[in-house]
């Protein structure tokens, strides 16, 4: 007897047993007699054939009927179906057949058991692999709504925060005029309170346009203007800029000569400034007193590098990246003042992002090292800057415009 006329003498009686095993109810017996029919007639012949994933299309129906996501899990009900379906074929054969034809039937169904459990087993994993990515895609697709969000805030903030602004500084401005002080003599209360004024909306102001600057970043909004700039008289006049602090704190700043410094090289020279002033700023205010500032670098093939280097606090690993992004401020919001340079005087936490993207829009990188952060000990950070060193301008315009500079310099 071949083995499809063996299978074909135990159907009856394997098709009832499975249908009265595993559908018990009245009700599902009929849909369920018809999907053990289509098994059986798949099963013969794959026995044939000796073809397997001839079971392909009916496994992936059943794939697809059966396995259910429930609470964050794949899980499928088929495993337990396919075991029954061996159970049942040994005691069928048994019942019904020889032990040697018992044995041709068991033969005939392994293959058909193990190459099932396997497809389900395969499907299962990629049913998992889809879940997780399709979590992971929406957890994507929320953080940058979430941004998205948060960038428009700062946005209309920022807006809606300079008109009052522009009015409070005129208002300043006009009364100023009225309390003029009187030679030789100390300052009334009046020029007194201007002074609190002006300083507090100085310092909104400075916030205000950080604000524009990183919601500008974010939005790709950046422009610059490509002028031909040298870094040293950048970092001078950078340096200028914080010599009061510089000296209120009793810290060393230091330029050190190093090679590339002196290069000429087009860039926002406005842009480039304010980048260099706010990593130089977060170094005084991050280092205690009497502490020291030492900006270094090195030409590097078509770059100059530019570190700044601190005997500061320093910055956990963890936070190295951490740092450059929006509001990513460490340690505790009550550290917040108003004093731009005072000890760990923490700002809103826009400073090193905008001079990410500030250093990102001429073509060069941001980063910083740091054996750790420990107040007692200050291992200091050295933030490193690459600029490339481009000899002409980037935009046609501007490129003749500068073409007999870039020419007798290159
Ligand atoms: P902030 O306005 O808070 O200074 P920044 O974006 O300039 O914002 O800096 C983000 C955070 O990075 C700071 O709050 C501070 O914790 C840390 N940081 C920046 N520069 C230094 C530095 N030189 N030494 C130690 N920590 C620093």
């Amino acid at each position: 007897m071949t083995n499809h006329e063996l299978l074909e003498r135990v159907r009856t009686a394997w098709i009832n047993r499975a249908s009265q095993r595993l559908a018990p109810a009245e009700q599902v017996r009929q849909t369920f007699l018809g999907l053990l029919d289509r098994f059986y007639d798949l099963w013969e012949q794959v026995t044939d054939s000796g073809h397997l994933n001839l079971l392909d299309l009916m496994l992936d129906e059943w794939v697809s009927a059966l396995m259910q996501i429930e609470a964050g899990k794949v899980q499928s009900n088929l495993p337990p179906i396919f075991n029954q379906f061996l159970t049942i074929t040994l005691e069928v054969a048994r019942e019904n057949l020889s032990e040697q034809d018992t044995i041709t039937v068991l033969s005939a169904m392994i293959p058909v058991h193990a190459y099932s459990l396997e497809y389900l087993y395969v499907k299962e994993t990629m049913m998992q692999i889809q879940k997780v990515s399709d979590e992971l895609n929406k957890a994507q697709s929320d953080l940058e709504q979430l941004d998205k969000t948060k960038s428009d805030f700062i946005a209309v903030a920022a807006h809606e925060l300079r008109t009052p602004l522009t009015i409070i500084e005129g208002y300043a401005a006009m009364l100023k005029e009225n309390v003029s002080p009187v030679q030789g003599e100390s300052p009334s209360p009046g020029e007194l309170y201007l002074k609190g004024i002006n300083s507090g909306t100085r310092r909104l102001r400075e916030i205000v346009d950080d604000m524009i600057d990183v919601s500008l970043i974010d939005n790709d909004a950046l422009s610059l203007t490509f002028q031909p700039i040298w870094i040293n008289r950048l970092l001078e006049v950078a340096e200028q800029d914080v010599a009061e602090y510089v000296s209120e704190r009793n810290q060393k700043f230091i330029i050190n000569h190093f090679s590339g410094i002196a290069e000429m090289t087009f860039g926002d020279g406005e842009r480039l400034l304010q980048a260099f002033r706010n990593v130089i700023t977060n170094a005084i205010k991050y280092t205690p007193d009497g502490g020291s500032i030492v900006v270094d670098g090195r030409m590097l093939p078509g770059f100059v590098e530019i570190t700044i280097t601190d005997t500061g606090i320093g910055i956990a690993p963890e936070n190295h990246s951490r740092i450059f992004e929006k509001f990513g401020r460490l340690g505790s919001v009550s550290l917040h003042s108003t004093g731009k340079t005072k000890f760990k005087g923490g700002g809103p936490g826009l400073g090193l992002p905008i001079t990410k993207g500030v250093i990102e829009a001429h073509g060069g990188a941001i980063w910083v090292e740091s054996e750790g952060y420990d107040e007692d000990r200050c291992p200091g950070s050295t933030f490193h800057i690459i600029l490339p060193i481009r000899k002409s301008p980037p935009d046609d315009k501007a490129a003749k415009l500068f073409r007999p500079l870039s020419e007798s310099t290159g």
